[in-house]
């Protein structure tokens, strides 16, 4: 389960305070330090640790009167507040477009899971809106990449439109948009080329693509096991691209949690979907307070 030693620890630390009729600074600040070293070995961004420590312990000190919670249970509810808080507060969709089709650019590092989301997001879209949509293969450096999009599409019986390998990105993807538009697909998802890291040619050639597209969602696709590395891999992209949103996938395997945790905090940019295995059904909507709950259980 993800975040597992991070749940348990948090759900230690607050255990003593859950049934105390009075709650001294102290115990609040036993309790927060706990907390801190709980979130750090997630590998939570220190920056992010320090701002909700310090809100937590503002809040819990400045005697917040909530109802007919005892003080133990006030402090839980607070840092459950700022947990929710800390991953984005409310849950955030796609960017739709006022007319068809509504555009998803995917981009990511090699590996992370992007054509694997690619195939899972057309079929979440057939699911919930029953939408046509269609995928181009853009992503022209992963051998067997295109295959593999082709075969996720023939899975979904989801059209794929792809020149190969030997096209330009940027002429592929102009011309799959002309195959949309004709096709009248509502949904048009992008899979990029991605490389073990980020680099100049890499992030020229997005931009092209960026440019060309007018995408409507830049989903940067993130391997939730990379933790903090994930953080700054975001960073990056963030700073040539403009992404719109994230999503995080292979949690599934993530026992920490600190890309889950860090992601908003440090690049503004919402989570919107995460993948918990490798099935084309396993992608979710993310939901900032549900998987705070999850976290102190
Ligand atoms: P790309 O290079 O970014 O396009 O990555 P792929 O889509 O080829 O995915 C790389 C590997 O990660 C494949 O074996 C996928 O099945 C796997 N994968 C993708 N998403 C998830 C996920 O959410 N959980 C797990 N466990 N595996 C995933």
């Amino acid at each position: 389960m993800a975040f597992e030693n991070l749940s348990t620890r948090i759900q230690t630390a607050l255990s003593g305070l859950r049934r105390k009729g009075k709650i001294t600074q102290d115990d609040v600040n036993e309790a927060t330090r706990e907390i801190r070293l709980a979130l750090l070995e997630a590998d939570v961004n220190f920056k992010v640790v320090k701002d909700f420590v310090s809100a937590v312990k503002t809040r819990a000190l400045g005697q917040e009167v909530m109802g007919s919670l005892t003080p133990g249970q006030q402090i839980i509810k607070i840092v459950d507040e700022e947990l929710t808080k800390m991953m984005g507060e409310t849950a955030v969709g796609l960017n739709k477009s006022p007319h068809i089709p509504t555009i998803i650019m995917m981009v990511g590092l090699q590996g992370t899971g992007k054509t694997t989301t690619a195939g899972k997001l057309a079929n979440h879209l057939m699911k919930t809106e029953h939408a046509r949509p269609l995928l181009i293969a853009a992503d022209i450096y992963r051998p067997a990449a295109v295959d593999q999009l082709k075969v996720i599409g023939e899975q979904l019986s989801v059209p794929v439109y792809d020149e190969g390998t030997s096209a330009t990105a940027e002429t592929i993807v102009t011309n799959g948009l002309q195959v949309a538009e004709q096709n009248k697909n509502d949904y048009v998802i992008i899979d990029t080329a991605g490389r073990l890291e980020i680099d100049e040619q890499l992030m020229t050639e997005l931009k092209n693509v960026k440019q060309i597209a007018h995408p409507d969602n830049i989903l940067l696709v993130i391997d939730a096991m990379t933790g903090q590395v994930a953080t700054q891999v975001a960073e990056g992209f963030d700073q040539s691209l403009d992404v719109t949103g994230v999503v995080l996938t292979k949690l599934d395997g993530d026992t920490r949690g600190g890309a889950a945790l860090s992601i908003r905090a440090v690049t503004g940019k919402p989570i919107i979907f995460t993948g918990k295995g490798e099935k084309l059904t396993d992608l979710d909507n993310f939901y900032p307070d549900r998987m705070a709950n999850r976290i102190l259980g």
